[in-house]
C-alpha cells in the first residue's frame, strides 16, 4: 500500500533510519550501554536546543513537558503572565487554572504575533509575576512569535520565559541560550522525525531556582528526579527505550546536516508553499508565517473540511484542518521535518485539485510557482535532510 504523504504539523513522516531503529530489538535500560546512548542524546538535543543547560527527556507526547514547566516552576496562588494568540497558547492557560496559577492574559488575536511591549506592559503591571508563557510557533495559526524580542523584554527582570516550541524547534529559530529563553518544551513527532511518545525541557540556572522552590504536588514530572539520574546518564523511570535509540538516528541526521542547513531547508519548504498557494489566490492566515507549517484561509464557497478530505481520499495527502473556532475556515500545510521538494509539489498538486472539485478556481498556476523557488535554491537544500 502506497504511504500516506503527512503534511501535517505533527505526527510527521519517518526517516528510513529512524524507521530502522524503531525495529530494533529492544536493550535493557539499566546497562551501561544504554547510558552512553543516552549521554550521547542528550548532548545532541543540547545542540538543537542550542543550550548547554540540562535537557530533560520525559516519556509523553509534548504536552507532558509542557505540564512538568508549569507544576516544576510555579506554586498555587503565583501570578503567570501567558501570551494568548491561539489553541496552544491557551493550552498554557488551562495548565496554569488547573494548578491555581493566576493568569494575567496577553490577548492576541488569531492569526496575528504578539508584540513584546505588550509583554512589557503586562511585566510592569504585574511585577511579582514569576513567569511568562509563550508559544515559538502557534500551530494552530501558523504565526511564528518574536521569540527574541519576547526574551530581551523578559530577560529584565526576575521573570522567566518559558516556551513552547513543540512544533517550533527545528523550524523556525531559536537560540536558547543566546537569547536568554529560560525553558524550553518541545516534543518528538514534529521537527524532530520521531513518532510520538517524547518531550523535552530545557531548564536555564534561573528557572531552577524556582524549581526548587515551587509548592506545586509533582511526582512522576518532578525535575528534581530527573537531575538526579541524569548525574548517571539516567532517567528515574523506565525509558522509552526504543524511542531513545530512533532518537539518536535523528539527531544523527540533523548533526550531519548541520542545524542550519536544517532550518535553511525548512524555510525554503515554507517559501515554496507560500508562493504556492499565493498564487492559488489562497491568502495567508498567518501575519507573521512559520517556517514550520503555513495556515491558509480556505475561500468563501469552498467547505474547508470537504477539501482536506477530498485532498486525502483522491491523493493520500494529509493537511490539517482549523481547531476550534478556525474549523472549516483555514486548513494548515505543514512542511517540518523529513518533508522535501518532492513532496511540497504532491501537496499544492492535491491542493488544486480539490480546489477544483470543492467548487474552488485556482487563480494561477501553485504548483509551477513552488517550482519556481526550488529552481532558485541549491539542489542540496530542496533535498530531504
Ligand atoms: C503539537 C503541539 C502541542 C501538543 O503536543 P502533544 O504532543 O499533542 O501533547 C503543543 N503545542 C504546540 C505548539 C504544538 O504544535
Amino acid at each position: 500500500m502506497k504511504d500516506d504523504i503527512l503534511l501535517t504539523p505533527g505526527p510527521t513522516p519517518l526517516p528510513p533510519q529512524v524507521r530502522e531503529a524503531l525495529g530494533r530489538q529492544i536493550i535493557h535500560h539499566r546497562t551501561s550501554q544504554y547510558r552512553a546512548l543516552f549521554k550521547r542524546v542528550v548532548q545532541g538535543l543540547q545542540g538543537i536546543f542550542q543550550t548547554t543547560t540540562p535537557v530533560f527527556c520525559l516519556t509523553s507526547s509534548g504536552t507532558g513537558a509542557m505540564e512538568a514547566a508549569v507544576v516544576n516552576l510555579l506554586s498555587p496562588g503565583d501570578e503567570a503572565i501567558v501570551v494568548l494568540g491561539g489553541k496552544f497558547a491557551e493550552r498554557w492557560q488551562q495548565l496554569c487554572k488547573a494548578y491555581g496559577i493566576t493568569v494575567v492574559p496577553v490577548p492576541v488575536a488569531y492569526g496575528d504575533a504578539a508584540d513584546p511591549q505588550q509583554v512589557a506592559q503586562a511585566l510592569r503591571a504585574h511585577p511579582k509575576a514569576k513567569a511568562v508563557f509563550a508559544t515559538l510557533c502557534e500551530t494552530s495559526t501558523g504565526v511564528v512569535h518574536d521569540l527574541r524580542g519576547l526574551a530581551a523584554i523578559t530577560r529584565e527582570g526576575p521573570a522567566v520565559l518559558v516556551v513552547d516550541a513543540i512544533s517550533g524547534l527545528l523550524a523556525d529559530a531559536c537560540k536558547t541560550d543566546e537569547w536568554g529563553v529560560d525553558v524550553v518544551v518541545t516534543g518528538s513527532q514534529k521537527g524532530l522525525m520521531l513518532p510520538p511518545g517524547l518531550a523535552f525541557i530545557s531548564v536555564s540556572d534561573r528557572a531552577w531556582t524556582l524549581v526548587e522552590q515551587a509548592k506545586t504536588p509533582r511526582f512522576y514530572t518532578d525535575l528534581r528526579l530527573y537531575k538526579k539520574s541524569m548525574t548517571d546518564d539516567d532517567t528515574p523511570f523506565t525509558s522509552a527505550v526504543s524511542l531513545v535509540i530512533a532518537l539518536e538516528e535523528a539527531l544523527k541526521r540533523v548533526q550531519q546536516d548541520g542545524l542550519s542547513h536544517v532550518l535553511e531547508r525548512c524555510a525554503l519548504m515554507a517559501q515554496a508553499t507560500r508562493a504556492g498557494v499565493s498564487a492559488m489566490g489562497l491568502p495567508l492566515f498567518a501575519k507573521r508565517p512559520s517556517n514550520g507549517v503555513t495556515a491558509v484561509t480556505v475561500p468563501t464557497g469552498v467547505d474547508g473540511k470537504q477539501l482536506i478530505k477530498v485532498m486525502y481520499d483522491t491523493s493520500r495527502v494529509m493537511v490539517a484542518g482549523g481547531q476550534g473556532e478556525m474549523a472549516g475556515k483555514i486548513f494548515r500545510f505543514a512542511h517540518m521535518g523529513y518533508i522535501g521538494a518532492s513532496d511540497i509539489l504532491a501537496g499544492l498538486t492535491a491542493l488544486e485539485s480539490a480546489l477544483r472539485a470543492c467548487g474552488g478556481a485556482p487563480a494561477g498556476d501553485g504548483v509551477a510557482a513552488a517550482k519556481a523557488v526550488f529552481s532558485q535554491a541549491p539542489e542540496a537544500v530542496a533535498q530531504k535532510v
